[in-house]
């Protein structure tokens, strides 16, 4: 691994986490907070491993502004980025309350508790179950349930979910955490405890490079391929280089089979949701918080 790399992708990600928090305020458009996270990961020198998700109530997560999107932040907001230095990323998350709701409030305080015991007992060696039943431990001491069908991570280079999962409760499986980048995310909630899928969330992952016809659909594949590879991207993004032709673009490789559209992830009992996040590297020296100063 190339630690130098992710060490840089998560020192990019936390001083954009802590640029942007001050500016996240009842009805900026997301649009707007979106493009600011952006653009300042690209300022810094690094680019977005994935489109910011900025998931509001019970969205868990994938969820990103479309190009003409006019929602505005409200709610329990949930702001997920990435950052990708040549491939290797860090991946952060972090939530904020709009609306002045002691419920809120301690749902991010149970999510935000849950990251830092789970963080405390991660290192080589320990199981992956353990690190679950940890965050479920600690989030049902706040009174709520853990998402149990949402997980942490391995990271490898140029791939977001690679390899061991992280859960969010004991699932009694004996995987053991060897050296290696991996994101940690509790999420806690109101409700029962599980997410569905929900209306097309915009963001895609290519899946096929095979053969499409129509010359829009083709351009815009080429350019998926040397642009982000096996990473998700956005409608958003490819609105902003070819203009609205790139939807029919997307739609025809969509039914092509080339691109997998994600779906919103919603809370299933339309409860509100609360993450965070933090990505850590273990080698032989020990262990790294690599998503904060
Ligand atoms: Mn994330
Ligand atoms: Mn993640």
């Amino acid at each position: 691994m190339n630690k130098a790399k992710i060490l840089l992708a998560g020192k990019i990600a936390a001083q954009v986490r802590d640029y942007i928090k001050p500016l996240i305020k009842k009805d900026v458009p997301l649009l707007e907070i979106a493009k600011k996270i952006e653009t300042k990961i690209i300022e810094l020198s690094g680019k977005p491993a994935f489109p910011v998700s900025l998931a509001i109530d019970e969205i868990a997560a994938h969820s990103t502004p479309s190009h003409d999107d006019e929602t505005k932040a409200h709610g329990l907001l949930k702001i997920d980025m990435g950052v990708s230095v040549d491939g290797w990323l860090a991946d952060t998350a972090f939530s904020i309350d709009l609306e002045n709701s002691e419920e809120n409030k301690k749902l991010i305080e149970a999510s935000e508790q849950a990251l830092e015991n789970a963080i405390k007992i991660t290192k080589k060696g320990i199981t992956t179950s353990e690190i679950g039943g940890s965050i479920q431990e600690t989030i049902n001491s706040h009174g709520f349930s853990p998402i149990i069908n949402l997980s942490g991570h391995e990271i490898k280079q140029h791939e977001l979910h690679a390899g061991v999962t992280i859960p969010n409760f004991d699932d009694k499986k004996d995987i053991k955490i060897k050296t290696g980048v991996y994101a940690i995310e509790p999420f806690a909630t109101t409700g029962n405890g599980k997410v569905r899928d929900g209306k097309q969330s915009g963001i895609y992952m290519l899946i096929e490079h095979k053969n499409v016809r129509s010359p829009i659909a083709r351009e815009v594949l080429h350019f998926i391929i040397e642009e982000y590879q096996t990473l998700p991207f956005c409608s958003r993004w490819l609105v902003k280089k070819f203009g609205t032709k790139a939807l029919f673009g997307l739609k025809q490789l969509e039914a092509n089979g080339n691109l997998h559209h994600f779906e919103q992830l919603i809370e299933s009992s339309g409860a509100k949701v609360s993450q965070a996040e933090h990505t850590i590297l273990i080698d032989d020296d020990g262990e790294i918080i690599v998503t904060t100063r």
